[in-house]
């Protein structure tokens, strides 16, 4: 039944004690059992979050003459991303409320550009991998351009079958770094140096690798480049609000010159409202959003990041060489927080129902089946409690018949 808005208020209290009652049923995520959705950098971060979110809540992004502050903020979080994943100095970004958003205007950023620099006035595409996030389905959806998803070899991208899909309409070609189903990076230098021979529009999505992928490096790991370095670079969109542990509502979304930049932005006129400018989707932007990223990359730095990031590829390399012992393979060769790893002989998404069974909410990857772990630095703290549970799982599953696994 529709529940009608109470009649009169209640008191904070009780509504407080009433969301609390409603929260049990959650996955108890701070636990370290959840490895999807949510980002646990533990309790310092968490606290910088929240109290950073609520100075600035009321604010809003859209009037950066009202709010110098929330513009300064942007600028900074957009200059740190730039710098990390070494963007020429004309580079320009802005902070949007997550990937979708950020990829969306991205899109929309290639696709006025081909009108203008080459006449795609006609039916565009895009050229993508499989893996690719379905965020670029979604934009292709409302801007009316076809997606042509590209099969991939060893779970990475085909530059040469994309370079084959690829024509004169194409207004975007993308790789992933990494691709979220395996947590690969694809080969960006390939299909940087195709963006430069057919002089197409290559946009990284470094949703959920643009903030650990840079530390990951600076902590030895051999990350091929993947960044603006790779002159066929034209676009990046880089979560804040997964590796970069900020509150959620943030990512970015990098430009190669504010020159492209500008592509994105929606410049109105004509109604009595007066002018509005709006870089991204949104009209009004939260400033809790863009004062907590503000607050937690400060809070980090450097050295912050990259002790983080270190705890996430350790808890990534325990748990790898765990499930290989226990006779699962590893889809290629994940480097970064996200990996995926199957065995033929066992139903992975039984497996799966198992391990909820005993706490664990994680996700799954469908080609081929398999387990899929998004680390956080608290599953540092228990890879070996969740080898355990899967050794446990294993020994109930094999042979026995599957339950039904509902995961999403
Ligand atoms: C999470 C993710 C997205 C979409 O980001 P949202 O913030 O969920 O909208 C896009 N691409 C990749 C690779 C991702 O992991």
């Amino acid at each position: 039944m529709r529940p009608p808005l109470p009649r009169t208020g209640a008191a904070w209290t009780d509504l407080k004690a009433r969301m609390a009652d409603y929260a049990a049923g959650d996955v108890a995520w701070r636990d370290g059992r959840t490895a999807v959705y949510v980002f646990n950098a533990g309790p310092e971060v968490e606290q910088v979050q929240k109290e950073a979110y609520a100075l600035f809540q009321s604010e809003n992004g859209l009037g950066p003459v009202a709010f110098p502050s929330l513009k300064r903020m942007e600028d900074d979080v957009v200059g740190f991303a730039l710098s990390l994943l070494h963007a020429p100095d004309e580079a320009a970004g802005n902070i949007t409320s997550g990937g979708t958003d950020s990829i969306t205007m991205a899109l929309k950023a290639a696709r006025d550009f081909a009108r203008k620099a080459r006449g795609v006035t006609g039916p565009a595409n895009i050229v993508i991998p499989r893996s690719a996030h379905p965020a670029f389905d979604k934009a292709c959806a409302l801007m009316e351009i076809e997606v042509r998803r590209i099969a991939l070899v060893d779970f990475l991208a085909d530059p040469a079958a994309m370079a084959t899909a690829a024509d004169a309409a194409t207004v975007m070609i993308v790789g992933s770094a990494p691709n979220f189903p395996y947590g690969l990076m694809d080969p960006i230098a390939a299909l940087s140096d195709l963006a430069i021979a057919r002089d197409l529009w290559l946009h990284v999505d470094a949703c959920v690798g643009g903030f650990i992928a840079p530390f990951v490096r600076m902590n030895g790991a051999a990350i091929a480049p993947f960044d603006f370095e790779l002159a066929g670079v034209r676009s990046m969109s880089a979560d804040l609000h997964k590796y970069g542990y900020c509150a959620k509502g943030a990512s970015t979304v990098l430009f190669r010159s504010e020159e492209l930049r500008r592509f994105m932005v929606f410049d109105f006129k004509d109604w009595p409202g007066g002018r509005m400018v709006t870089p991204t989707l949104a009209g009004t932007r939260p400033g809790g959003a863009i004062s907590a990223a503000w607050a937690v990359m400060n809070f980090l730095g450097v050295a912050g990041y990259r002790e983080k990031q270190a705890l996430v590829t350790d808890a990534r390399a325990t748990i790898a060489a765990g499930v290989e012992a226990l006779g699962f393979t590893v889809l290629g060769a994940p480097q970064l927080g996200i990996l995926a790893f199957t065995r033929a002989d066992v139903d992975c998404v039984a497996l799966w129902a198992r391990l909820r069974e005993r706490g664990w909410f994680t996700g799954v990857t469908t080609e081929p089946k398999s387990l899929h772990l998004m680390l956080s630095p608290i599953h540092a703290q228990v890879a070996h409690a969740y080898l355990a549970d899967l050794a446990w799982a294993l020994e109930t599953v094999q042979g026995a018949a599957a339950p039904e696994a509902r995961y999403s």
